[in-house]
């Protein structure tokens, strides 16, 4: 030991070397601080090689303090127990001391001496010892004194320095957090503050959404995979701070970026593994993290919501069209140009199944579909589809559509369907298809969802209102046109046409039939009438009932000599096959190029006919030439 001879002296040196330490290294970190106290101590004590390690209370390690890499230990870290185990391999050989430790081996000796700052054991000084040397005890416990004192002091104070600026930066992310919507300058700051508080370490951003694409900032997807439980996963699925081993130099710290409803992402801090976190630091980390997590949070519900507007006055706007339209070939030219537009499709699609019986077989592929839908493979994919529906499946959302059978090319990855619901039956099918993988966000599904919903009802309201038509048009009794109706179409032909007849039939001794046989057969004998008329005209001829007893047909493009042969053969069928047999009488106007007259005109004539008729003594045609206008 060079130059010192007593306690005192060495008391006195220990004093002013770190003294220098302390005054002429303003600039020094703690680590920095540490190393220059153990290079000191080992010129002081001439020993071969000296280290401090330090307990590190988040870890429960004594780690060492070292700025030179190229140090000549084994580990940098212990735990207490290999501490203890060392100490115990090696032997207390040292005389005088309980708390001195060294081990004589061939040419050194080592010397492990437990340091007490805040309290017992918080650090070891470790000795090669020079074997040449002589080392007295009293030295030993004179430089843990001195030693042990200056380390908690200068913790103290480097402490106190570390958290005045930390707290500083945190008060410049949260200000600027509260100060602007803007998540990406948020984030920015929160890895601008972690890199210049920690140099050495590296730092990720692990995002869920992978839209989030911002230039100078270091983010990655999380590899959320449920089953493969890393701790960059369990720390997102947890919502606390995990680690992991990276490789044999390097760790790494994963923080949560949790908001108040919940986790979007983690912070992932890289580390070299002979750097150790102290227990403010992480704290300090997992404050930050919860200050991005709630940007994210706070940016992703500010989006959330100006979608929902948008979603909600897209959905009001094409409820309102939807209600205007005329046709049900509007109402889906008018969805197939909306899901286009909106939602980019490159295929759209819409089914009815039959309405009476649930077959999902029998469906009618909407015109307003596009191409795709009528070709092999889209009937292919259509009864694919139609499978799922017969299984209750109402949720299509696919992302990566794989089609196994291998005869069908299905060049389309993203698959949306969702059927249109009416009283719980399902009425049809409206799908939307991209060739991209995973093309359609779930927001998109939804809003889908809503169209389709507000769009089965304008079908189901058509499909009413064509029924309530047919109902207006129709005879209850007979299935014949009603008169209403007839009288449409004649006055529709008289403005198109060239030429027409017009019969208007009356059964004869109608109140007889009634009286003796009731009016339940009265009404039978009206059909049987009805359904001989129905036999015996065109598809195009309009047959109706005129009211009780009196039925009329409309025969379009007719001339007067053929409607007169209809209403002949009507008259000799009616009086053979009734039952029981009745006779009619039936009056014929007709109507060519001269005329210019309505219906009503028609209707008169023939009704003039028919009054011959019945005077003349029924059973019988009699034609409006018989009658002077
Ligand atoms: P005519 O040969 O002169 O026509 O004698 P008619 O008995 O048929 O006399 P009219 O045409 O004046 O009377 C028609 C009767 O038919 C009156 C009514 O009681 C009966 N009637 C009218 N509508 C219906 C109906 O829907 N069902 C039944 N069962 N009877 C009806
Ligand atoms: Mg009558
Ligand atoms: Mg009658």
């Amino acid at each position: 030991m060079t130059g010192v001879q007593t306690v005192e002296q060495l008391r006195t040196v220990l004093k002013e070397k770190f003294y220098d330490v302390m005054i002429f290294k303003p600039n020094q970190s703690f680590e920095g601080f540490i190393s220059n106290i153990s290079n000191q101590l080992k010129e002081i004590m001439g020993v071969k090689l000296s280290k401090i390690y330090l307990l590190n209370e988040s870890t429960q390690h004594y780690q060492l303090f070292s700025t030179q890499s190229d140090y000549p230990v084994k580990k940098v870290a212990y735990t207490a127990q290999e501490f203890e185990k060392l100490i115990q391999e090696n032997g207390t050989d040292y005389p005088n001391g309980d708390d001195l430790f060294f081990k004589p081996v061939s040419c050194t000796s080592t010397v492990l001496i437990p340091l007490h700052m805040e309290k017992e054991n918080d650090g070891f000084i470790l000795f090669l010892l020079d074997e040449e040397t002589p080392y007295h005890h009293s030295f030993f416990n004179e430089t843990v004194e001195q030693t042990s004192k200056i380390i908690q002091k200068m913790n103290e104070y480097f402490q106190s320095i570390n958290e005045e600026t930390k707290y500083e930066r945190l008060y410049q992310v949260t200000s600027k957090f509260y100060s602007t919507m803007n998540i990406e300058d948020v984030l920015r700051e929160v890895i601008r503050t972690l890199k210049d508080l920690y140099t050495k370490l590296d730092f990720h951003l692990l995002l869920t959404q992978d839209n989030l694409q911002i230039e100078d900032l270091p983010i990655n997807e999380l590899p959320y995979d449920k089953h493969e439980k890393d701790a960059g996963t369990t720390a997102f699925l947890t919502g606390q701070i995990q680690f992991e081993d990276m490789s044999d130099h390097i760790s790494s710290l994963y923080a949560p970026l949790v908001g108040r409803q919940g986790t979007y992402g983690v912070l992932q801090v890289l580390k070299p593994k002979h750097l150790f976190f102290q227990e403010n630091d992480i704290e300090f980390i997992s404050i930050l993290a919860k200050t991005a997590g709630n940007a994210l949070e706070n940016a992703q519900l500010h989006q959330q919501s100006r979608r929902h507007i948008t979603d909600l006055q897209l959905i009001n706007q094409s409820s309102q069209t939807l209600n205007s339209k005329q046709t049900l070939s509007d109402t889906f030219s008018y969805l197939e140009d909306l899901m286009m537009s909106t939602f980019k499709a490159e295929e759209v699609g819409f089914i009815l199944y039959d309405e009476k019986q649930q077959d999902w077989n029998k469906y009618r592929v909407l015109n307003e579909s596009t191409s795709f839908f009528f070709t092999e493979e889209g009937e292919w994919f259509l009864s694919f589809l139609n499978k799922k529906i017969e299984q209750k499946v109402y949720t299509i959302f696919i992302g990566d559509f794989n089609n196994n059978d291998a005869d069908m090319d299905i060049p389309y990855k993203s698959v949306m369907a969702v059927p249109m619901i009416h009283d719980e039956k399902v009425i049809g099918l409206v799908m939307v298809l991209h060739p991209n993988e995973y093309f359609f966000s779930f927001e998109t599904y939804k809003l889908l969802q809503s169209l389709v919903q507000h769009s089965a009802l304008t079908v189901v309201n058509y499909r009413l209102k064509e029924e309530l038509e047919q109902l207006v048009r129709t005879d209850y009794l007979t299935k014949l046109y009603s008169r209403n109706y007839l009288d449409k179409m004649m006055n529709k032909h008289l403005e198109v046409g060239k030429q027409g007849t017009f019969l208007l039939i009356d059964i004869d001794n109608f109140k007889q039939i009634n009286d003796e046989y009731g009016h339940d057969v009265g009404d039978e004998i009206i059909c049987q009438v009805a359904e001989i008329i129905r036999a015996n005209i065109r598809s195009h001829d309009v047959a109706a009932r005129w009211g009780g007893e009196e039925l009329a047909i409309y025969l379009p493009n007719t001339t007067m000599v053929l409607g007169q042969h209809v209403a002949e053969r009507l008259v000799k069928t009616v009086s053979e096959k009734t039952q029981p047999k009745v006779t009619i009488s039936c009056g014929v106007s007709y109507w060519g190029e001269k005329f210019h007259g309505k219906s009503k005109s028609l209707f008169l004539r023939a009704d003039q006919a028919l009054y011959i008729a019945k005077k003349q003594g029924k059973n019988r045609v009699v034609k409006q030439t018989e009658i002077i206008i």
